[in-house]
């Protein structure tokens, strides 16, 4: 670091995103990514739009917000759009947690590394023995909480009534609901934002919609919640989503039918996944997400994600002493999935 960097970041801790490797030939199963490329017709609305980059993008992103308000069947008012959703939850640190902010223990990193960033005081609630949310833990706090449904990176998934019941019960708690993976099997809050002020919902096109590099996000929530957020945003970047990705975002949400699909086939490869990994030794709870979240009963974490190196396979597994032997692994194609399996079959075999 240099001698001019404010002593306020010198003990700062970015997050480590996951590796995007140069190498073409690795089976990459580490960032949770959508695995099929875009369609064609999304290609094409996007590369039109390239000729008019002398210009600079729509503030408001209007064609989008309306595109998104209309998926979700909320106001137009309501929806907010962000450079990837880690950017919103930047600015929800940023805005919206002066009494501090709460979380598991085990979730989206992020969320502690924005809470330093904006010296926003952090109450950590440890997730319960089997990884599943105690939301009586969470009652009658004054920070505001954060919640990843379904949770990164356990897998599990609160029901919509059980956030409904809390939302209630807590009316002057701001809830924002993290809804990355929700449509890989959890139920969405967006609803809920149409009868309670204290819910908030961020969403990301990063991983059902297959736009990841495109960095595109989203909240939905009472249009007085999405004030303040515009209120950030037009302080520091009112130009937070660039022209290709508003477009890109109009472009999936047009092929909605296509990436329903493609979340399907995903559902169907990690269910059978699951069972087949179980059969080896792996415990692996159900998952609700594009992601599993599985440990040997032998074999160490570090050892596993070392020998699938070696057979050019990506996984990814983290720095916390809870979680140590455990791997994430983000469901590929039908074919990277049966590779894997292969290797894991290879490596247990070995041991
Ligand atoms: C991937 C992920 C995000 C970030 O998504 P981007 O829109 O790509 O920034 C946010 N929250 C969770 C839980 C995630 O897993």
């Amino acid at each position: 670091m240099s001698k001019f960097l404010d002593k306020k970041l010198e003990s700062l801790v970015p997050y480590t995103p996951g590796e995007q490797p140069k190498m073409k030939k690795l089976i990459k199963l580490n960032t949770n990514e959508l695995p099929y490329e875009l369609p064609k017709s999304v290609v094409e609305k996007i590369t039109q739009k390239i000729s008019t980059l002398n210009r600079y993008s729509d503030p408001e992103a209007s064609e989008l917000s309306e595109a998104i308000a209309n998926e979700f069947g909320v106001q137009r008012e309501c929806v907010y759009t962000g450079n990837g959703s880690d950017e919103v939850l930047a600015f929800i640190f940023q805005a919206l947690c002066e009494n501090g902010a709460a979380f598991a223990d085990l979730t989206y990193g992020f969320y502690s590394v924005f809470a330093e960033l904006y010296g926003v005081n952090k109450k950590i609630i440890p997730l319960e023995e089997d990884f599943s949310i105690n939301l009586k833990k969470y009652s009658n706090l004054k920070e505001t909480i954060f919640i990843a449904n379904p949770n990164a990176p356990t897998t599990l998934a609160l029901s919509s009534s059980e956030i409904e019941t809390f939302v209630v019960d807590n009316p002057q708690t701001l809830v924002v609901i993290d809804e990355a993976y929700v449509k890989f099997g959890a139920e969405s809050c967006v609803e809920l934002t149409k009868k309670y002020d204290n819910i908030l919902i961020v969403g990301t096109f990063s991983k059902s919609y297959g736009l990841a590099g495109a960095r595109l996000g989203y909240a939905i929530g009472d249009k007085e919640l999405i004030k303040d957020l515009n209120l950030v945003k037009f302080s520091f970047n009112p130009y937070n989503t660039n022209t290709l990705t508003q477009k890109a975002g109009v472009s999936v949400l047009e092929e909605s039918e296509y990436f329903a699909k493609c979340v399907e086939k995903i559902c169907n490869t990690r269910d059978k996944f699951i069972e087949e990994i179980r059969k080896l030794g792996f415990v692996c709870a159900d998952s609700k997400a594009n992601f599993v979240f599985t440990k040997h009963e032998e074999l160490s974490g570090e050892y596993l994600q070392n020998k699938l190196r070696e057979n050019q396979i990506i996984v990814r597994r983290f720095d916390n002493n809870r979680i140590k032997d455990y791997l994430r692994i983000t469901v590929g194609t039908e074919e990277e999935m049966e590779t894997l399996l292969n290797s894991l079959k290879d490596i247990v075999g070995e041991k």
